[in-house]
Order: C-alpha cells, then sequence, then structure tokens
C-alpha cells in the first residue's frame, strides 16, 4: 500500500479530528481538515458504515486531489437490535444542532424496561480513500455496556454512557490518553498503522 505523505481528515466531527489527529501524531504524516479545505459534508446514504465511510472518504478526495481518511462510527445496543448502529448521529439531530443528552437519554427510555447489563459495542470503521478512486477499510470495536446515569465529562458523543469491559469508569470518566488505548478509533487504527 502507498504511504500518503499528506492527507485530509475527511470529517467534520471536532470529537473525531481530535482523536484522529492524536492517533496520527506518531506517523509523521501531513494532517489537514475538511473544514479547513471547506470541503462540504456529503449525504451518508448507505446502511453499513463501510458504505459510508467510503462515501466520506472519496467525496474528499475527489475534492481536494489529496488522499482522505474518514471515520464511520456508532454505538450498536443489543437490546435495540443493533441500534442506534450506523444511524448513531442521527439519533443526535435537533432543528438547533447535535444534542448528546437528549439522544443518551432516548437510548436509556429505551433499555431501561430490560434486564442489565445493556450489553453494546462502539464500531469504528476507517476508510483510506486515493484520488484514484481506490481505497482500503479497515475496522475496530470495543465491547461494553450502556449504564446510566451519564457520568464524566470528556470525551464526546455517547462517551458518558459506555463503559468498555474491564473497567468501572465510562469513556467521559477516562483521560485521552486512556480511552485511546483501548478504543474502537485506536483499534481500527491500529491495522491501518500496519498497513502503513
Ligand atoms: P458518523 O460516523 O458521522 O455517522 O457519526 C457517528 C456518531 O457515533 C458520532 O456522532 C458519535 O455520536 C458516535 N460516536 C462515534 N465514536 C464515538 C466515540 O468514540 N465516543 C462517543 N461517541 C462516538
Amino acid at each position: 500500500m502507498r504511504r500518503p505523505e499528506k492527507l485530509v481528515l475527511a470529517t467534520q466531527n471536532p470529537g473525531k479530528i481530535r482523536e484522529l489527529r492524536d492517533l496520527l501524531a506518531p506517523c509523521g504524516i501531513e494532517v489537514v481538515t475538511a473544514p479547513a479545505l471547506s470541503l462540504a459534508e456529503p449525504e451518508e446514504t448507505e446502511d453499513s458504515f463501510a458504505g459510508n465511510a467510503r462515501i466520506k472518504a472519496h467525496a474528499a478526495a475527489r475534492a481536494s486531489g489529496l488522499p482522505a481518511l474518514s471515520d464511520d462510527s456508532g454505538l450498536e445496543v443489543d437490546a435495540l437490535d443493533g441500534a442506534p448502529g450506523v444511524r448513531t448521529a442521527d439519533w443526535a439531530e435537533t432543528p438547533a444542532g447535535r444534542d448528546f443528552p437528549m439522544a443518551m437519554r432516548r437510548v436509556h427510555d429505551l433499555v431501561k424496561s430490560q434486564p442489565e447489563p445493556w450489553r453494546a459495542r462502539f464500531r469504528c470503521t476507517l476508510c483510506l480513500a486515493w484520488p484514484d478512486g481506490t481505497d482500503e477499510i479497515f475496522e475496530g470495536a470495543v465491547e461494553g455496556r450502556v449504564v446510566w446515569p451519564m457520568r464524566g465529562e470528556n470525551g464526546f458523543g455517547f462517551d458518558p454512557i459506555f463503559v468498555p469491559d474491564g473497567d468501572d469508569r465510562t469513556f467521559a470518566e477516562m483521560s485521552p490518553e486512556e480511552k485511546h488505548a483501548i478504543d474502537h478509533r485506536a483499534r481500527a487504527f491500529e491495522h491501518l498503522v500496519r498497513r502503513l
């Protein structure tokens, strides 16, 4: 596989940008972001993480002429048959922007009548796409459970209600370094780094 010297992070999500920058830092690859290049965010019309990751990475690679790295991720809750899954970001959508406390409350309202533990996992699919239309996909997951109430101030998205196996703290109660050592994005990233 070719090794990019410079790549575009094909996401507008500040939480993902922060994590992907941290993960890329040791690789010595120059990073620019989609917002910095004023790239439009394409619609995610596929029903799989890989499908949507491809849409985002290819759109950014085509528009910028640079290799692009996208991340499509989400939370799967067993008691909800895998929802919110590929629609995780949509669950937080409101006319006034994304409201994650509302989305987490919604998850809890739907699982609270079911016996604990509420098994769940975060999944992450990374797509590295090249301006010539080729790509590679890398996947990672972290198993755990949904807890209530929300705990912690760190991280982003659904971190305050997710406790990974082997710990009692939510992702939002961990330092970025602790989260990055075990999370779904870091695991997908390990596969990418091995290929580079
Ligand atoms: P998408 O990949 O843009 O469709 O959005 C995925 C959504 O999943 C994000 O907006 C977050 O709400 C959620 N998500 C993905 N990764 C994480 C994570 O590491 N912590 C918390 N929430 C996450």
